[in-house]
């Protein structure tokens, strides 16, 4: 294991790191500076916390951490013994982590992969410093990398490089979404070009698209065990009506796009190729990386297949995961714009077979990725067990059979408070990390004293709450809002109150407004004067998405009315952070897609995980979370907005809001508490990215590459 895994890390060379001055007694903070694993280890945060406070706050990045660092400043560490003890702890930590031949992996398997796995997909959310996600899909696959990285999963990850990312989103006052796109500077980031191993310089692969050759380099992002290698044509080399092709995350013209996609799927291959990377399995994470398979395809094509026993071997060793709900969601594009772009492009694919492969159920007309990589792959599977049902139903056609489920997870060390893992640590014990994958152990949960869990949740709800008053002061300082109104803000968001949060990306599906189906009910419940509520939404919308961008202005102005006001707040610029912000904070995490719409949705078992309660439409993974005692559910075959509104202002009349403020003699809310733990046990137990990657490698990955040693 150990061997191979080396193995695969020392073949992706990579150029110098930025040249930072730090004393040699250190010198390792370069390498844990250069590996994300410190975001989502207590001890590594700890450690550039220590260095120095307040360019920490403001950074939140160990690179210019390092590069402002003063003299004087490590001179004080180095006679710090508290922080040398810090930096040998977290040293070895991190060695033990890297090094570890006993991960779940190692110890369950008596079944060796015949490389790695290749996850390849469209947007990574690791850390808010790299804006490569917009959205759930993003950061699904960020947390899929650092489970398969604590697991012990053999695996190299493939996406863009964004070096415009995702826009960062401002709200003008008039409630209208305003757009910036930073320029990402590579330096800065914890990013490694890749070298190629003959040569030693920069790695370049080069496709041809719309007639042109476009090169690609690549840079490498070292997630815990796992690298993640992004994609990137912005080169001097490339034209520049070329250059700008992976600047910006989900661009919105289709040409653009598809070359994007082209980059990423045939790119992202022969990237792979060129560093003598043999994946055992591919796994193509949504329909953005299915241009990968003809790439794939055309390799054996060019080994002497003929097409029938080329497209064979490929699918298998191929997953493909949809996380689309419906058709319509997914990923197609003109038949003739493909085919434009694709012209010369892979050898011994013609046209007419890119057609046959591509083309969507009846319309030859479409050229369909999500059905491509369905006729390209052995297994394809829905991220929920509802969402596998309406796969099938909409797809079973062409897979030839039912879709499986995996139900999405996230990753807990990543999104856990620091009260809830302190309280996990000291009732379930140091090493909870290091056995997720044991359900038992989350029942201890339930023994754990009520106040510590409400204190636990107290103090991560007052963090939110100083964060949110901080961004809050500054979104309406920038409106020009007067200093009376700006003192009011101290005052909001008082901790006594409940905390319903609502957080995602404002997508018509996904009905932020429906709460606000009745104005007169909501201002009722939310204003009642001895059990009051308040709201606090964030989220963004497309750029192309006026209707997701006109639904961010009513929340807005519903926010500055006389109605709400107090109660209800729009906080600017969803991102990683907030939504952990959020999610660590909120009471209760409301929910109310269109059913079956939400595949799975990711950012309610963050809030379980933490002790929040899910008021969600039972759609997606609540569906199966959901047992009564956890949280409410509603709405699972959704009539009308109206109605289910109605279903959703009586429960929160008649349960959620009671059930919060009946207190015992000593200010707790005993039943509230008991859903509280029942709530963390599901999240916990169920829906973490560690149960994901156990299924999938259970399920797909040692079947499609797998190979007994005996
Ligand atoms: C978890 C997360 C999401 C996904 O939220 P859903 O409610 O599942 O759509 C989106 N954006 C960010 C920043 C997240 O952290």
């Amino acid at each position: 294991m150990i061997d191979r895994r080396t193995k695969l890390s020392a073949s992706i060379p990579t150029g110098p790191k930025a040249s930072l001055a730090i004393p040699s007694q250190f010198d390792r903070l370069y390498d844990l500076a250069y590996n994300l694993w410190w975001s989502w280890d207590p001890l590594g945060r700890e450690l550039w916390g220590r260095i120095d406070p307040q360019v920490w706050a403001t950074t939140r990045n160990p690179i210019p951490l390092l590069q402002y660092v003063e003299p004087s400043t490590w001179e004080a560490l180095t006679f710090s013994g508290s922080y040398t003890e810090l930096y040998v702890e977290a040293v070895e930590r991190f060695d033990h982590y890297l090094d570890n031949d006993e991960t779940w992996f190692d110890t369950h398997h008596r079944v060796a992969l015949d490389g790695p796995v290749a996850y390849l997909c469209a947007e990574f959310g690791i850390n808010e410093k790299l804006p490569f996600y917009s959205g759930g899909l993003g950061v699904l696959a960020g947390d899929h990398v650092k489970s398969a990285s604590d697991l012990g999963i053999p695996m190299v990850a493939v996406g863009l490089l964004y070096r415009r990312g995702f826009f960062r989103q401002a709200v003008d006052p008039d409630g209208w979404q305003q757009h910036t796109y930073q320029r990402l500077e590579l330096r800065r980031r914890p990013m490694l070009e890749v070298l190629d191993p003959h040569s030693g310089h920069p790695l370049r692969v080069s496709l041809r698209l719309n007639g042109r050759e476009v090169a690609v380099g690549a840079w490498r992002v070292n997630v815990g065990r796992v690298p993640l290698i992004l994609l990137d044509t912005d080169l001097p080399e490339n034209d520049p009506a070329d250059r700008p092709i992976t600047h910006i995350l989900y661009v919105r013209g289709r040409e653009a796009r598809f070359a994007q996609e082209a980059v990423l799927g045939i790119g992202g291959a022969r990237v792979l190729r060129a560093l003598g990377i043999d994946p055992a399995v591919w796994h193509v994470n949504e329909g953005h990386a299915a241009l990968s398979l003809f790439e794939r395809l055309s390799w054996e094509i060019g080994a002497g297949a003929d097409v029938d026993a080329a497209r064979r071997a490929v699918a298998d060793r191929t997953l493909f995961t949809l996380h689309t709900p419906v058709p319509a969601g997914n990923e197609t594009f003109d038949q003739s714009l493909a085919s434009a772009a694709l012209i010369d492009t892979i050898s011994g694919v013609d046209a007419d077979l890119q057609r046959e492969l591509a083309r969507s159920g009846s319309d030859d007309a479409r050229f369909d990725m999500g059905a491509l990589a369905i006729r390209l792959s052995d297994r394809t599977n829905g991220v929920s067990l509802r969402h596998a049902d309406v796969v099938t139903k909409d797809w079973g056609e062409l897979i030839g059979g039912p879709a499986f489920a995996v139900t999405n997870g996230i990753h807990p060390q990543t999104w856990l408070g620091h009260g809830m893992r302190r309280l996990l640590n000291e009732n379930v014990g140091l090493d909870w990390p290091d056995r997720i994958h044991d359900p038992e152990i989350w029942e201890q949960i339930r023994e754990i004293d009520d106040g510590r869990v409400w204190r636990a949740h107290a103090g991560q709800r007052e963090l939110m709450t100083r964060r949110l008053r901080i961004r809050l002061r500054e979104e309406y300082a920038r409106h020009g809002q007067g200093s009376q109104r700006l003192r009011w803000l101290d005052d909001q968001l008082p901790a006594d109150r409940l905390t319903i949060a609502f957080a995602r990306r404002f997508t018509s599906y996904k009905r932020a407004g429906m709460i606000f189906t009745d104005p007169g009910r909501l201002e009722a419940i939310l204003k009642n004067r001895d059990r009051p509520a308040q709201l606090i939404f964030a989220g963004k919308a497309h750029p192309a998405d006026r209707e997701g961008q006109a639904l961010i202005k009513h929340v807005f102005e519903l926010s500055q009315s006389a109605a709400f006001e107090g109660h209800l707040f729009f906080v600017e610029d969803y991102n990683l952070r907030l939504a952990r912000t959020l999610v660590t904070g909120a009471d209760v995490w409301l929910n109310t897609p269109i059913p079956p719409r939400e595949a799975s949705g990711t950012s309610g078992m963050k809030a379980a995980a933490n002790g929040a309660l899910n008021l969600s439409v039972l759609d997606g993974w609540w569906a199966e979370g959901f047992d009564g005692t956890n949280g409410w559910g509603f709405g699972e075959h959704s009539e009308s907005d109206q109605a289910d509104a109605e279903v959703l202002y009586h429960l929160l009349e008649s349960d959620v809001v009671p059930t919060y403020y009946d207190r015992d003699a000593g200010g707790l809310p005993r039943a509230w508490i008991e859903k509280m733990k029942s709530s963390m046990i599901t999240g916990l137990s169920q829906f973490t990215t560690h149960r994901m990657l156990m299924d999938y490698t259970e399920k797909a990955y040692i079947p499609l590459g797998g190979r007994s040693i005996s």
